[in-house]
């Protein structure tokens, strides 16, 4: 991860802020965290020795509400990382329509080399750390990349006997039994899926014609393959971290995603090809459902789909995404394209609040509602002003802020002018 990713990421207020009705006391207050913090915490190891992880959790802003979004374990968590992905949430929860600020956590560490017991204490000592930056009225924490509902679980467990409280609002994407919220695990994939279905509407696509690939397999990638797959499209081509499969009559996703978590690998189908080789494929709708900057200005001339869905959070560079907009193609921005798992991270933090427990059919009814409204709106400023869906999607969240913003006064109603 390059150092200016955050620098990159806040370019985007000022590229949208001229379509947006923002004072621009409000874009200013969006150009740095309110809170980013770093913490060393102590794990004792199987092996009998202490070994002391960084971590960081960023509050970046809370106009409209808490803080919300992930936390990630990974070997390239840097505060820069930790900071683009906050302002990123602050983005996603305006765009959503949700009422949250936006946030982000991560520890620097590898999780496929812990024990299950040392992931167990890393998460819980993370959350130790944290514990007083966080909580169900501050900053709510969710699953992210190499986290899961289980984490989610220890992590609440452990705020809870900090708080002296059973906290089910501190954190979402836990497990059902332990207050999750049904839906939630298939949520962000599930967002980007009702917004391919509002486009394929707009289109008049058959969805039997139109070819999918999908890079990164973990758990957004997978669950939007099977759905896709399930509602018709023709989905070609997948790939996890080390290698992918290609077969141009589609591929059969349920068996792929049984092989992927028996053996960690996709494999069994199709022909072998490399990630590199999956971007450039002349497919109808690119998934990028892996890590920040897959798409750059190196790679980005090989692009040939007509859409790209962006399931991962910043997935192209500015450049990349100049370059690939300037030659026509439909980039359905991560503020939106990822935005279902937030949502329904916001209807189980509500359900946790009020003591209730949706059934799947609401949430998903609410969930495909509240993305077609979103897409549709996002689609139609984009065309009324002859701009990129990104470009309308900051403008409209920045219009989100600054009516929050606004209702506390900005200059013109201090100076009466
Ligand atoms: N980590 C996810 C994201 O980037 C979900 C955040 C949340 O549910 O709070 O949107």
């Amino acid at each position: 991860m390059s150092d200016n990713v955050f620098t990159n990421a806040i370019k985007r207020l000022d590229s949208s802020a001229e379509y947006s009705r923002a004072h621009a006391e409000t874009v200013n207050r969006l150009r740095q965290p309110k809170q980013c913090i770093e913490v060393g915490f102590p794990v004792r190891m199987d092996d009998g020795s202490e070994q002391v992880f960084t971590g960081y959790r960023c509050l970046y802003d809370d106009t409209r509400g808490a803080g919300k979004g992930g936390i990630r374990f990974h070997p390239d968590v840097s505060r820069e990382e930790v900071m683009a992905l906050a302002f990123w949430m602050t983005i996603k929860c305006a765009v959503a329509n949700i009422p949250f600020g936006g946030g982000k956590g991560g520890v620097i560490v590898n999780p496929k080399e812990l024990s299950k017991a040392e992931l167990e204490r890393v998460s819980r000592g993370f959350m130790r750390a944290i514990s007083g930056v966080v909580g169900p009225d501050t900053d709510v924490p969710a699953p992210d990349v190499y986290t899961n509902a289980t984490v989610m679980a220890w992590m609440m467990d452990e705020y809870s006997a900090i708080a002296g409280k059973r906290s089910p609002a501190v954190i979402t994407g836990k497990p059902v039994s332990m207050g999750g919220s049904v839906g939630r695990d298939d949520a962000t994939a599930r967002g980007g899926f009702y917004q391919i279905r509002e486009l394929a509407q707009i289109k008049g696509w058959n969805p039997s014609q139109i070819t999918v690939a999908i890079h990164g397999f973990g758990n957004a990638g997978q669950l939007f393959a099977k759905l896709a797959n399930e509602d018709g499209f023709k989905v070609v081509a997948v790939c996890d971290s080390r290698t992918g499969l290609y077969n141009p009559e589609g591929l059969d996703v349920a068996s792929i995603m049984e092989t992927k978590n028996s053996t960690g690998k996709v494999s069994g189908q199709g022909k072998e090809i490399s990630g590199a080789e999956l971007l450039a494929l002349d497919v109808d709708i690119l998934v990028p459902a892996a890590l920040e900057n897959t798409i750059t200005t190196d790679n980005q001339g090989d692009v040939k789909a007509g859409v790209i869905l962006e399931l991962a959070n910043g997935p192209l560079t500015n450049e990349a995404d100049a370059a690939i907009r300037d030659r026509g193609v439909i980039v359905i921005p991560d503020v939106l394209a990822n935005s279902g798992g937030v949502t329904v991270s916001y209807f189980e933090w509500t359900q946790n609040k009020a003591g209730f427990a949706w059934t799947l059919d609401e949430v998903h009814e609410r969930l495909q509602k509240k993305m077609a409204e979103e897409f549709r709106s996002i689609w139609a400023f984009a065309n009324e002003k002859s701009i990129d869906m990104r470009t309308a999607a900051y403008a409209l969240a920045l219009d989100r802020l600054a009516d929050a913003h606004e209702a506390t006064g900005t200059a013109e109603f201090f100076t009466n002018t």
